[in-house]
């Protein structure tokens, strides 16, 4: 778009991120799958290749040196960005899914047993339900769904009522990525806790628009993704608390992970976070995603909420006198950015269709929750997710194409199986 309204951030903003410049520029509305980068994390990317790249934590060259520098001034900014008490409390991962995965095959191994239980959400991305199915069946264990309210949020009193001496372990989603809405993941920490259960919580969509203290909030494990909060894909962050990270085994071992080894005599593996971190990390990702949370950090979270809030109102506001436009959810209440529709009598894929052939790019379809999207009883939504260089008058274009919706190719009988 040529004309730039801003929503409560500078529109200046929007010439940070070259993808979203020049005549054919995207309305770019699928933040939720991955965000644009920044021109400070394109070159923070491109700086660490041209001037400090080396392999880190082993050599004893300058050059190895500086990347590892690098590098831990990276977890060292993730740190101070989700409030963790110390840096080596952060493992870099490939991605959410890599974290969900880590805590599920290495604690979830150790404090789940036969006969006991773990739960999850009623909401969950299967990159937060699979890794504890599969642990469930691995074990023996019961994967328990705590209920989700008419609103789109974990019911509180329901998800009490299911704690009890064999809970082990709880994986929730702080925001939803198919709503947007905001999980009470504190009070269910606390809750989870009282009764002696671990808990993972899924910070995918909640870093890019949610300010996160995880001291605060007091969970055992907090994950994220570096590509959704304007950092490289390939990156990923687990946090856990440095008590619980001292004493568990590690995930993959390799090269990286070791103090002394022998043939045969016990290995001796070397403390978190390094011991999560087998083999060469993704340094110039770890560099990115830092760069990416500064770029967060330097526009305020406080403006960001705010930013968010203007569009996901102006958004609800827009499709209101769309008599045919259903908003699922209760997206308004805490605006994370992302607000997730149907259009009455015409498939979501018809819809997304529609919006592409106007420039404006969103995910249509289950957003890999199929088993959500399955309980509210629909073959999937459209989802328009918003990011800090989005626009009022890109929201306005969305409502005139949205306006302009018709059947399609697609019937709402087509199987949804082939866009999980
Ligand atoms: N959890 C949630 C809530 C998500 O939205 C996503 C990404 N859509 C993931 C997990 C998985 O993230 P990744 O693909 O980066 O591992």
């Amino acid at each position: 778009m040529s004309q730039v309204h801003p929503g409560v951030l500078p529109a200046a903003v929007r010439e940070d991120f070259p993808l979203l410049l020049g005549a054919d520029a995207p309305v770019y509305l699928d933040n939720a799958a991955t965000t644009q980068k920044p021109r400070v994390v394109i070159d923070a990317v491109a700086d660490y290749y041209r001037t400090a790249n080396s392999n880190v934590g082993r050599g004893h060259h300058r050059l190895a040196m500086a990347a590892t520098d690098r590098y831990e001034r990276a977890r060292a900014t993730v740190a101070r960005f989700l409030g963790a008490r110390h840096a080596d409390e952060v493992v870099f991962t490939a991605n959410t899914t890599d974290s969900t995965n880590l805590v599920a095959d290495v604690v979830g191994r150790r404090v789940v047993g036969r006969g006991d239980r773990v739960v999850v959400s009623g909401l969950e991305h299967n990159s937060n339900l699979l890794p504890w199915r599969r642990l469930c069946e691995q074990v023996g264990a019961e994967l328990v769904v705590a209920p989700v309210d008419a609103d789109g949020r974990v019911d509180l009193p329901a998800f009490a009522a299911l704690m009890g001496p064999r809970v082990r372990l709880v994986a929730a989603a702080h925001v939803s990525n198919v709503l947007g809405t905001v999980n009470p993941v504190g009070e269910m920490t606390a809750e989870a806790h009282r009764h002696g259960a671990l808990v993972l919580v899924d910070g995918a969509q909640a870093v890019a628009h949610l300010p996160v203290d995880v001291t605060e909030l007091g969970a055992d494990f907090y994950c994220f993704s570096g590509h959704k909060v304007y950092g490289p894909m390939g990156v990923g962050v687990l946090y856990g608390r440095r008590e619980l990270l001292a004493d568990l085994p590690p995930y993959r071992v390799g090269g990286g992970t070791v103090k002394g080894v022998s043939h045969h005599e016990p290995v001796r593996y070397v403390p978190a976070p390094a011991r999560f971190e087998a083999g060469t990390p993704n340094v110039a990702g770890a560099v990115g995603l830092a760069a990416g949370l500064e770029y967060l950090l330097d526009l305020g979270m406080p403006a960001v909420r705010a930013h968010d809030e203007s569009l996901v109102g102006a958004a609800l506001e827009a499709v209101a006198d769309l008599d045919d436009v259903v908003v699922v959810g209760d997206p308004g209440a805490t605006p994370c950015g992302i607000v997730s529709l149907s259009v009455r009598g015409i498939h979501p894929y018809d819809v997304g269709g529609h919006l592409d052939a106007h420039g404006i790019a969103v995910r249509c379809g289950v957003h890999c929750a199929s088993t959500f999207l399955d309980s509210l009883g629909l073959v999937g939504t459209v989802r328009l997710s918003f990011a800090v260089y989005n626009t009022l008058a890109e929201v306005d274009h969305v409502r005139s194409v949205l306006a302009s919706a018709r059947p399609g190719a697609w019937t709402a009988e087509h199987p949804t199986e082939r866009f999980l």
